[in-house]
């Protein structure tokens, strides 16, 4: 077993954070979370990395709307401003639409650590990349790894409309104010985020 991943469970395949998963200005590895600035480098401190596609009409040329890496103890304050009705929904959504158990043994058989593989098609609507015009990825690390667990996966902009389209007014308006809680970010960071909810899932 490597020494520097001791803190991995066996069972949870890993790789060195991909270049899917820089940062996109600095064209490597997040280094602090976007609320409370921790260093997401730490060997035992687990993030999340949220990124925003958009593609224009041709397919091929496309923009990071948004991406950011978040620290799982701010991740999980940020779901518990979620009414306990919105988290339902989302989760027997989610349960509607994959059977997560299934899916990690289905792909680490099928793609292993291939993280393209894994974020080829919408989780939940099962669209190819190619043909949204609109996605969202997301990953799930501890330090420098990438795991292979419930992320990676890609939602498709289609997927995420009914996700939001589930979660009550209050919840909205209760993301919202929890976000502008962040310091730093610019006002359309905080927007394409307020837009997104994607944190929440
Ligand atoms: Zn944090």
């Amino acid at each position: 077993m490597a020494e520097d991943n001791f803190h991995i469970p066996s069972n949870i395949d890993s790789i060195d954070v991909p270049e899917l998963f820089y940062n996109s200005d600095t064209g490597k590895p997040f280094e602090n979370c976007l609320v409370c600035n921790c260093n997401l480098l730490e060997e035992d401190t687990m993030y999340l990395i949220e990124r925003a596609i958009k593609k224009y009409n041709t397919l091929e040329t496309s923009s990071v709307i948004f991406e950011y890496a978040m620290c799982l103890s701010c991740a999980m304050r940020m779901h518990e401003v979620l009414s306990e009705e919105s988290k339902n929904k989302v989760e027997a959504y989610f349960a509607q639409h994959v059977n997560m158990q299934q899916r990690i043994q289905d792909n680490k058989e099928q793609f292993g650590t291939d993280v393209s593989k894994w974020v080829e098609h919408c989780m939940l609507k099962n669209t190819h990349e190619s043909e949204t015009e609109e996605y969202q990825l997301y990953g799930m690390f501890m330090g420098n790894q990438m795991l292979f667990t419930e992320m990676p996966y890609m939602l498709s902009g289609e997927a995420m409309d009914e996700i939001t389209n589930l979660l009550s007014n209050k919840s909205l308006g209760d993301i919202d104010d929890f976000i502008d809680q962040f310091f730093g970010l610019p006002p359309e960071v905080r927007d394409a985020i307020k837009n997104s909810k994607g944190v929440l899932v």
